[in-house]
């Protein structure tokens, strides 16, 4: 639980102010425009010296306005004699932008021409510099010129209160990063955020606890948008400081800029949503808060700036009047399909331990013999609303979740104990294949999981396969080799799923540990009607004979396609035309009847 003591906060915030001022100076960024590389680079190396740490150089004068309304640069340090175009024109339409009319630019000059720099200040130039710098008059000059503008931005964008951007900030940046998602054709999140029953709290506990609980919330939220986790990885690299505002008393704007899908935006509010409701003390007095979200995004929703802000706070005002402590998209449609989503994530976190999960297990014959050489387990979730699902719709979201990892250690072990079972003393013995997921191959205890596995069921570790796709091994792949090898030391059999679909050269798949390659079902499929898909099977065949590897045909549905690969000298199969994944009950009856008459 969180203390704050209510009122000598006047004096917190002054002394934040200064030390957050600091920061935000030397944090700002430094845009140059210079025809002569190395001026900018010995620039840039004193202002280093100084602390600054954000550069921005630019030698074709040419993008100089482009690269501007990309990067919103805090001051801008420029040329003036360029080819093109020169550092008149640049400061000419820098002034003419509403967005950067008041942005310090300080000249650079070697012209001791004295009606350049008179013409340079009329242009609007704030200071100038005369080349070559000085350290210390440069490093002088920046400052001063950044903190003059940090001051009057303080006093015109900030909520003195809170330290936070205000509504007028947030207006202007919102409007500058839609302008870059639409041209880097990106999508951007915008969510309301609004405490609910803020307005009791002011009333009865008076404004500057009300002042002081929004700093607190605003603290806990940008904690949860700096974890890279929240948005996927490349969102964690942004500046997230500037991308939360507090646009009304009890309420936030927080921006999302470049996320994956709109799904990113559910996440982060429902984490968010976690966050307000910590509990929190005041006074000696515990707290418990709740919010309302209501999310907008670009383009899914609108492209428009003044509609998505009002798509986002009535569906704040949705989620507000139903109750509060829950986040709304503002479309209908994402709305139904995120609740879908997040439905099936929490009916899939409960359900190993319902025992929701069930095994199928589909055979593999030997082409040559037709005797079962072994099944694979497939997995099947048996949920109460939706019956039984195939893999394929929830297996994503397992493996975006991470919950694949527990999921897939049940699986391997049933599947063991399974096997164990089939093959009991007397029996012609066959194989067990369990597919693994990226995320298991990457997780540590990866090694330990098979081994407790084979351990605890008490199978033969060379009855049991692990299935990969090609995507599992696309990097690192000598960190990857050696993990392949470990499980080979431990007696398991390796095979590639869904081979030829994805990256394998031929020549690294000779460096490869593995024992099988089960040909993609796409090549099987139109084996009889494409000669390409003939040619890539028959190939493959080939190079796996020639690299000692077992070849499994999946997704065999005709005798065409069984006969032709027979005929190629394909070693396994498994498709519908010889069996479906079935329950582990129906199999136990087909491995019986199957010893009797096994021909195929
Ligand atoms: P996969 O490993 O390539 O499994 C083969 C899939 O093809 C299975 O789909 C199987 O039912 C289907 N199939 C087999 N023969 C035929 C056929 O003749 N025609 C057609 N149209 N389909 C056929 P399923 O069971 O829906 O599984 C889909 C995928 O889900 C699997 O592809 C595998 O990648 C994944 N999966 C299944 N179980 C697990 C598991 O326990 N762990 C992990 N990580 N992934 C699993
Ligand atoms: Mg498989
Ligand atoms: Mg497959």
């Amino acid at each position: 639980m969180e203390t704050i003591s209510n009122m000598p906060s006047e004096k917190q915030v002054q002394r934040e102010y200064t030390s957050d001022e600091f920061n935000r100076l030397s944090g700002a960024t430094i845009m140059m425009v210079d025809d002569e590389m190395i001026t900018m680079e010995v620039v840039q190396a004193f202002l280093e010296d100084a602390g600054y740490e954000k550069f921005i150089l630019i030698e074709d004068s040419t993008q100089a306005m482009k690269m501007m309304k990309d990067n919103a640069p805090d001051i801008l340090l420029l040329d003036l004699v360029m080819p093109e175009v020169s550092g008149f024109d640049i400061l000419e339409q820098v002034r003419a932008d509403p967005k950067f009319k008041h942005m310090p630019v300080i000249i650079l000059t070697s012209s001791s021409d004295g009606e350049n720099k008179l013409r340079a200040l009329d242009l609007g130039a704030t200071d100038l510099l005369a080349k070559p710098v000085d350290p210390s008059e440069l490093r002088l000059r920046v400052r001063n010129t950044l903190a003059a503008k940090a001051y009057s931005d303080r006093l015109a964008y900030y909520d003195p209160m809170t330290n936070l951007p205000n509504r007028r900030m947030f207006l202007e940046h919102f409007e500058w990063a839609l302008d870059k998602a639409k041209r880097y054709k990106e999508n951007l999140a915008l969510l309301n955020i609004a405490i609910d029953n803020f307005d009791r709290i002011n009333a009865t506990m008076g404004l500057s606890a009300g002042d002081n609980i929004m700093r607190i919330m605003a603290e806990r939220i940008e904690h949860i948008i700096r974890r890279t986790d929240v948005l996927g990885p490349s969102l964690g690299k942004e500046d997230p400081i500037l991308k939360l505002f507090r646009i009304e008393s009890g309420t936030f704007s927080l921006l999302l800029n470049r996320i994956e899908n709109v799904e990113n935006a559910a996440v982060a509010a429902t984490r968010l949503l976690e966050a307000v409701r910590e509990p929190l003390t005041l006074d000696g007095t515990d707290i418990y808060l709740t919010a309302s979200i209501g999310i907008a995004s670009y383009p899914a929703e609108s492209e428009d700036s003044v509609a998505l802000l009002r798509l986002a706070s009535s569906a704040r005002d949705y989620a507000k009047n139903t109750g509060g402590n829950s986040f709304q998209f503002s479309s209908i449609g994402i709305n139904s399909m995120y609740r879908k989503r997040l439905s099936l994530e929490s009916g899939l976190r409960k359900a190993l331990e319902k025992d929701e999960f069930v095994l199928h297990y589909q055979p593999k014959f030997d082409f040559r013999t037709g005797a079962i050489k072994g099944v694979e387990a497939l997995l099947r979730w048996k949920d109460v609303n939706n019956g039984l699902m195939p893999p394929g719709e929830f297996i994503p979201i397992t493996e975006e979740t991470g919950l694949i990892v527990p999921i897939g250690e049940w699986v391997l072990r049933t599947a063991c104990h399974q096997l164990k079972k089939w093959n009991v003393a007397g029996k012609v013995p066959i194989s067990m294949s369990v597919n693994l997921s990226v995320k298991q191959f990457q997780d540590p205890d990866l090694l330990k999981v098979v081994r407790d596995a084979i351990d605890e069921s008490g199978v033969a570790p060379q009855y049991v396969t692990l299935e990969l796709t090609e995507s599992v091994l696309i990097d690192d792949i000598e960190k990857k080799i050696d993990t392949l090898r470990k499980i080979k030391d431990m007696g398991l059999q390796l095979s590639i799923d869904d081979f030829g679909t994805g990256y394998s050269s031929f020549s690294y798949l000779r460096k490869l540990p593995v024992d099988e390659l089960k040909i993609d079902r796409s090549f099987i499929t139109d084996l009889s009607e494409s000669a390409d898909s003939l040619a890539i099977v028959t190939s493959i065949i080939f190079l796996a004979r020639s690299l000692r590897l077992i070849t499994v045909a999946e997704g065999v549905e005709t005798e065409v396609q069984s006969n032709m690969l027979k005929q190629a000298g394909c070693d396994q199969c498994q498709g519908f035309k010889f069996g479906r994944p079935v329950t582990a009950l129906e199999l136990t009856k087909q491995l019986s009847q199957h010893s009797e008459d096994n021909e195929i």
